[in-house]
């Protein structure tokens, strides 16, 4: 069809500029980009468009607004795209070959970490020559400092996507191997992490996963103590809260390791009273601990717990994992100078939430209402859960009605959400998840990208070669 007139004319090339906003982002590599001193990536673990969504609500509901008009603190920021998740071998990512696809560029097995996709999975003689360099080791081997955060155990696979080649995310511990890899000569993501030169090591790691690193009560073979090696060659290391707070903002090396395993869900840290840090507070220790650094850092957050509770049909506790993610974020951005320091929030894929109907001003972790005589129900006489999950452990037992939520139960952090296939642990989902940018090079955050795409900005923004 021939171009006629002026306003057919704008449309085409309109067209061609959508077409060429999706080369672009794909290879954003102009040499007169502006250039960051600073990039931090924020990683909401499992934090699809529809957890973004519920999660805006709740929290606007929490505070006693209207939800649905909330916002979290990055649905601000002014550059924005979709990102293609999936795995070298997979329509679905996980974390390891997500995260990895986001700090290396390349895409890998579901599994791996830091390796490329010609691997088998778990199989230490087939990534032998198979690791790729993450953006954090480069950054770091060009004068910059490097901090990993998560309220993950800091060996779990998305921190670990910072500095581990492994093909099993599983291996976080040598006692996690086979006698079989260790033999051929693949070493755990503990020691990965810390039995490096000096020179390699990051900055700032801080997060949960003692056990990795240590032989009492913790799960080494090899009797080593990591921690102990990591404090005689000087650095510091913080296990509580309180240690982390009066850290002095002139510590150069920290290791912060705040419990045996994955970090507490901040609603059981609240009432347990555990000397533990938040998100938030991890963060702006780290930024602190950074921000001192001559020629700039790379700095790694992720909000593990989000995941976490996904996958066990606490949707409640997701969303409020969300909203801690999003404090972080606030902290971040209300620390540093959008001029030199780019902050980009992504998520490494998505979960199988859904969000169906409700009033505005019905609780999202409730039922969809009606009248007191005429509730909605569906076909099997049973009101209708606003927040249900694909699969999950929250699915009905064999024989038993599916669970809804009663006004006894609805604020339970502890209620299952309802899932349609039952699964102990949810599986993931695989539709595109959002990237919201702010600081130098954010405008190449845009159109439909991939996770590759988002490394490329980063690096480009940052000037690595
Ligand atoms: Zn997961």
């Amino acid at each position: 069809m021939g171009v006629s007139t002026l306003s057919d004319c704008r449309r085409a090339f309109s067209g061609l500029l959508a077409a060429g906003a999706l080369v672009a982002a794909a290879a954003p590599t102009h040499a007169a980009e502006p250039r960051a001193r600073n990039v931090i990536l924020f990683i909401g673990d499992g934090m699809g468009v529809s957890t973004l969504t519920a999660a805006r609500i709740y929290d606007g509901q929490k505070r006693g607004v209207d939800g649905a008009s909330n916002l979290l603190s990055f649905e601000g920021f002014p550059d924005l795209a979709l990102v293609r998740t999936y795995s070298a071998d997979n329509l679905v990512t996980d974390s390891a070959a997500g995260a990895s696809a986001l700090l290396t560029g390349r895409r890998t097995l579901n599994g791996a970490l830091g390796v490329t996709d010609k691997i088998r999975f778990a199989d230490c003689a087939s990534a032998k020559d198979q690791s790729v360099p993450t953006l954090a080791e480069d950054a770091k081997k060009a004068g910059l400092a490097v901090g990993v955060v998560s309220t993950a155990a800091i060996t779990d696979a998305t921190p670990a996507s910072l500095y581990s080649h492994t093909p099993s995310r599983r291996w976080q511990a040598d006692a996690d191997m086979p006698p079989e890899a260790v033999a051929a000569g693949c070493v755990d993501i503990a020691r990965q992490m810390l039995d490096l030169p000096k020179a390699a090591q990051f900055d700032v790691m801080l997060g949960g996963g003692t056990a990795n690193f240590v032989s009492d009560d913790g799960k080494r073979m090899d009797g080593r103590d990591l921690t102990a090696e990591w404090r005689k060659a000087g650095g510091a290391y913080v296990t509580t809260g309180s240690e982390l707070k009066a850290l002095p903002s002139s510590t150069s090396r920290v290791l912060g390791l705040f419990a045996p395993n994955n970090m507490m869900r901040e609603s059981v840290r609240k009432t347990t009273g555990t000397d533990a840090p938040r998100l938030v507070e991890m963060t702006t220790k780290a930024i602190e601990l950074l921000a001192r650094s001559k020629h700039g850092y790379f700095l790694m957050v992720e909000g593990a717990l989000i995941d976490k509770a996904h996958h066990v049909s606490l949707a409640s506790e997701a969303l409020n994992e969300t909203v801690e993610f999003s404090q972080a974020i606030a902290a971040a951005a209300a620390m540093t100078d959008p001029k030199d320091t780019l902050i980009i929030v992504t998520a490494d894929h998505s979960h199988g939430l859904t969000l169906s109907g409700g009033k505005r001003d019905t609780s999202i972790l409730g039922v969809l209402q009606g009248t007191d005589d005429d509730p909605p129900v569906a076909m099997d006489g049973r009101r209708i859960p606003i927040l249900m999950y694909a699969t999950g452990p929250g699915a009905a037992a064999a024989g038993e009605a599916r669970p809804v939520p009663t006004d006894t139960d609805i604020d339970d952090p502890d209620r299952l959400t309802y899932a349609a296939v039952p699964l102990p642990s949810a599986a993931h989902t695989g539709e595109d998840v959002a990237a919201y940018a702010r600081g130098p090079g954010a405008d190449q955050i845009r159109g439909l990208m991939d996770q590759p795409g988002v490394y490329r900005v980063m690096r480009s923004a940052l000037g690595l070669k």
